[in-house]
């Protein structure tokens, strides 16, 4: 969709969706495939870059085979990661998605690619689907009446002109600085959470199917093999261990790379195809995320801590769940907040449990002694490192995970089937 350029520009849709990356592009498509009128719009033209660890849990597959993306992002050249190996305090493990009690991986891998080639897909995705997409307009604030309802949003483009988007519900999909969160007064920062990540990518370091995460003290190293024989890594650090060095970005991380050297072994020989860009502070939540003619989804509800690898599940299944709520909402003639309970209740099933144990084990392994005894366990029970593993697959709920039975036949698995 073009703009001509004029000086004020008034567009109406039945959803205005603010931010084009996979929580934005897929409710968006689930909207429009259901005969939604849905105008989106983003900041960024794409293909455009995303500082990611470009790791996809399994059960973002069903959820991409949803949206009628999956044929498309597998012939892109998606990698198929088919689990993770874990090092810390010289020792190693290595875990596979597999069944966890009742649930069932729903394919025995996640995928990894570019998050520049998957988002630009997810929104060609959206556009085919009937969505009007305008990239390259950054929305300003949000638009309410007396009564708080939000009304719809300012934007400007980039060649200056000033769009007003009345819409019956504005959806907040705009990442970990959401402006939507923001002028709705909802966006806290949450000083525990303060991460800084340093991204970039690696030609000539293979991985072979398998994931890694190499843990210190500080924080952690992430990779994984993405399209095009490249090797995404991440660093990310605390806040603190980031700010003490004081050194320009490629210097902090070459730094960090030497003094791990199980990365420094795997990195030897690579070339280092990227820039190393910067992310951070990462410490967002929020609180609340659905309002009268608004709601929030993806990043846009809060940060999720990239060590799991669960983000872009969370884009996906939020806007799953909150395109599901909103078809209904549509067919009432009222905008309140209550008629979201649904995406509401799905979120505090399938979203909030998982993030929580994430940060419990971020946690965890801040504390050298806990990180110690779980790395030995790990170590010795290979049981253990595929249940490890798999919670980050996405398809065990936390029920599931609880269950005595599951982690008795852990504990007893010395080798993996
Ligand atoms: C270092 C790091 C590593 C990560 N690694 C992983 C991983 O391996 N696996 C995983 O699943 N998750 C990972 N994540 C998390 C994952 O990247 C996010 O959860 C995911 O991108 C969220 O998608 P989203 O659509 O909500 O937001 P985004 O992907 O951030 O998209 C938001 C979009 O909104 C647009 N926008 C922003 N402001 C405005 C505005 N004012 N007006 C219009 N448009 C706007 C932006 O241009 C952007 O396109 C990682 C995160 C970080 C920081």
């Amino acid at each position: 969709m073009k703009l001509a350029a004029q000086d004020r520009i008034a567009l109406d849709a039945d959803v205005a969706v603010v931010g084009g990356g996979p929580a934005g592009a897929a409710t968006a498509t689930h909207l429009a495939r259901a005969g939604v009128d849905v105008l989106l719009l983003d900041a960024q033209r794409f293909p455009r870059f995303k500082p990611c660890g470009e790791f996809m849990s399994p059960q973002c597959l069903p959820l991409l085979r949803e949206l009628r993306a999956f044929d498309v992002v597998r012939d892109l050249g998606a990698q198929e990661v088919a689990g993770m190996e874990l090092f810390g305090w010289g020792r190693s493990a290595r875990g596979r998605f597999v069944d966890v009690g009742r649930a069932r991986a729903p394919i025995a891998h996640g995928w990894a690619i570019r998050r520049e080639v998957f988002d630009a897909a997810l929104l060609d995705n959206a556009r085919s689907a009937g969505v009007r997409v305008l990239e390259g307009v950054r929305v300003r604030s949000v638009r309410r009446d007396s009564t708080g309802r939000v009304l719809g949003v300012d934007a400007r483009a980039a060649d200056g002109s000033t769009l007003q988007v009345g819409a019956r519900w504005t959806i907040g999909a705009d990442g970990l600085r959401s402006r939507v969160a923001r002028d709705l007064g909802v966006q806290r920062d949450d000083p525990r959470l303060r991460r800084m990540a340093l991204v970039t990518r690696f030609a000539g370091a293979s991985l072979q199917r398998l994931a890694q995460v190499h843990f210190f003290a500080d924080g952690y190293f992430a990779l994984a093999p993405v399209d095009g024989g490249l090797v995404s890594v991440n660093l990310v650090l605390s806040m603190d261990a980031f700010e003490r060095e004081a050194l320009p970005r490629d210097r902090a991380f070459e730094a960090w790379v030497e003094r791990v050297p199980e990365v420094r072994e795997r990195l030897a020989g690579a070339e280092r195809v990227d820039p190393v860009r910067g992310v951070g502070p990462m410490s967002m939540r929020t609180t609340q995320q659905t309002f009268d003619g608004a709601a929030l989804v993806g990043d846009a509800c809060g940060y999720a801590d990239p060590m799991t690898g669960e983000g872009v599940f969370f884009a996906l299944k939020g806007a799953s769940m909150l395109a599901a709520s909103l078809r209904d909402a549509l067919a009432s003639d009222t905008v309140e907040r209550a008629q979201l309970a649904p995406y509401l209740r799905g979120r505090a099933k399938e979203i909030t449990p998982r993030a929580r144990v994430c940060r419990w084990m971020v946690q965890a392994l801040h504390r050298p002694t806990l990180a110690r005894a779980a790395f030995r366990w790990l170590e010795a029970r290979p049981g253990l490192a595929d249940l490890a593993v798999s919670m980050s697959g996405d398809y065990a709920t936390n029920h599931e995970l609880l269950r005595p039975s599951v982690w008795t036949r852990a504990f007893a698995t010395g080798a993996r089937a």
